[in-house]
């Protein structure tokens, strides 16, 4: 397998962002903060020059005087009429010890195979992991621990790391050690509950936990990256609504064209605001406002025969007017 090629022979820039990658435009981080899912695995291999791989040994077989011998692959067997058929699943880790940590589990006919697909998966679930000091017996403001007491589980198994101290060391077992000396984090206390003697669902709650903390508010980090997406928020709302104004204005424009008499409106506009001096109350403004468009329909009665109406609105009104005075007129006659 050489480096452009993963497996099955795919050639490498697949994706928008493995094209971007491989232009060198962006950085791993940039992709964390974008959101943006890693479909391609080579991605992370060149994004993440000094990439170490680790195995979760998975699988035992009973051997000699109690206990079993740990495999890096589980092995189970489903029944056939001629007989047992195998699958081989496998986990494997990969990380910089630099904060960046991946956790991959696939399952295949072959114990290689198996590996290759884990490793593959892993390298699509790497995630980026928050390190700090969060121990009140350090506080030194490092990063060699985790910054808060964080909870992960999967399956029965729950897992809480806390922060330790400088020199603590890693106060588990060693298949997690394996997964936090991947992450970068030197000083953890741990506890655990639940089935954690199996091992897939042991490391996945120990990465749950890890990956919690990126969920979390507070902390260093956070903070800042807060601040950023507020203020990329902030920028995002301002220009939403300029965009807005901007469509409004053209609403507003598009309307004008639409309507060819300003004229009408400027004079029904007056109309209004002569209404709203006269009247205090609600009451008299309507009514006076209806008598002074009564007035002003009857002096233009004799005019609207005769001249083009320019505005819709009050071509309509003028219509209705134009009707009741003829009604009226043959009433009388
Ligand atoms: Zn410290």
């Amino acid at each position: 397998m050489s480096e452009m090629q993963g497996r099955h022979g795919r050639s490498f820039p697949r994706t928008k962002l493995g094209k971007q990658v491989a232009e060198g435009a962006v950085s791993i981080d940039n992709i964390f903060e974008s959101g943006k899912k890693i479909k391609e695995s080579e991605i992370v291999a060149k994004l993440i020059p000094n990439l170490q791989t680790d195995i979760i040994l998975v699988g035992g077989s009973p051997g000699k005087g109690g206990g079993s011998r740990r495999t890096p692959t589980r092995r189970t067997a489903r029944m056939h009429r001629s007989g047992r058929r195998y699958r081989a699943s496998a986990m494997v880790l990969v990380g910089d010890g630099e904060g960046h940590l991946g956790i991959g589990k696939a399952s295949s006919k072959e114990n290689k195979l198996a590996m290759d697909k884990a490793l593959e998966q892993a390298k699509l679930n790497v995630i980026p992991i928050k390190r700090g000091c969060g121990s009140w017996e350090c506080s030194c403001g490092g990063n060699h621990s985790i910054p808060v007491e964080t909870q992960g589980k999967s399956g029965s198994v729950r897992v809480i790391l806390i922060p330790a101290p400088k020199g603590i060391g890693l106060c588990v077992n060693d298949e997690a050690k394996k997964i936090l000396r991947l992450a970068g984090v030197k000083d953890v206390w741990t506890k655990c509950f639940g089935q954690s003697r199996s091992r897939i669902n042991y490391a996945m709650a120990v990465f749950d936990a890890l990956k919690r903390i990126n969920q979390m508010k507070g902390g260093t980090d956070a903070k800042a990256s807060k601040q950023l997406t507020d203020a990329k928020a902030s920028k995002q709302l301002t220009d939403a609504k300029a965009s807005k104004q901007l469509t409004d204005v053209s609403g507003v424009q598009a309307r004008l064209s639409k309507h060819a008499g300003d004229e009408a409106k400027k004079v029904k506009s007056q109309e209004k605001i002569e209404a709203e001096n006269i009247g205090e109350d609600e009451t008299p403004a309507h009514h006076e406002t209806k008598q002074k468009k009564k007035e002003t329909k009857h002096t233009e009665e004799s005019k609207k025969h005769e001249s083009t109406p320019s505005n819709d609105a009050q071509s309509v009104s003028m219509h209705n007017a134009s009707k009741h005075s003829e009604s009226s007129e043959k009433e009388s006659e």
